[in-house]
């Protein structure tokens, strides 16, 4: 087990709460992790985020989360970048992942991501956080439904989530959970079509079929509007 993801190149976009436990459980099984994100540690990031303390507070999160789990990495292949992922720099910075673990906070930046992964065929995985709800997907560009099949283009709820009213736990949970959907990805190949929504009040996890949308903009038509719009700004949360 301990080398199973030995040469495999990981992206983990987003250090928040959603990233943290996959960055530290990837960072011991062999595989070359590169840490991005543009944002610096906040006061009430520390909560939920359980890598972060006061002595971290306006430190950029990539670079403190590299800091943390670097002598963690089984062969120190490990790196960080302090930006945010936008249309811009998406290719310099993800250009050479053979996988993508999604953990940012905004709705454009997934969808961003998603036309990136289509277009170059990189499987990647989904997580999102509210409330007392997790969810998380595997999308394996050609195979999987993609994140527009499931959307379709819609944004998820909830439209306006405060970073407040997360329970602290959520996010962790989405990440190891999402951490388990990859592993199962690249020991097994098993390519999981299902789109799964975790509930804190009910304790339960459920399993939705998502099937490929025929006419989907993105991975049937190649239609990238994110990509192809040079104001998209990643920052941009909503
Ligand atoms: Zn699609």
């Amino acid at each position: 087990m301990k080398e199973i993801l030995n040469g495999v190149n990981i992206s983990i976009i987003g250090l928040g709460g959603n990233g943290q436990l996959a960055s530290t459980l990837l960072s011991s099984l062999g595989a070359q992790i590169r840490l991005i994100d543009g944002d610096t540690v906040e006061q009430s990031n520390l909560q939920r985020q359980p890598l972060f303390d006061e002595d971290d507070l306006g430190m950029n999160k990539a670079e403190t989360v590299y800091n943390k789990i670097k002598n963690r990495s089984i062969n120190k292949k490990l790196s960080f970048v302090r930006e945010y992922v936008d249309s811009s720099n998406i290719n310099a910075i993800l250009g050479n992942s053979d996988l993508i673990f999604e953990a940012t906070d905004s709705f454009l930046t997934r969808e961003l991501i998603n036309e990136y992964a289509v277009m170059k065929k990189i499987p990647w995985i989904m997580t999102n956080s509210y409330g007392y709800f997790g969810e998380f997907m595997l999308i394996v560009p050609d195979e999987t439904a993609c994140l527009n099949c499931l959307t379709g283009g819609k944004r998820m709820i909830p439209l306006n989530c405060h970073a407040d009213q997360i329970s602290p736990p959520v996010p962790s949970t989405v990440s190891v959970m999402g951490t388990s959907l990859l592993l199962r990805y690249f020991q097994d190949r098993i390519k999981d079509e299902n789109f799964y929504f975790y509930s804190a009040t009910l304790m339960e996890l459920q399993k939705i079929k998502v099937n490929k949308v025929k006419e989907c903009r993105v991975c049937s038509e190649l239609i990238f509007e994110k990509l192809n719009d040079t104001k998209f700004l990643g920052r941009q949360i909503f």
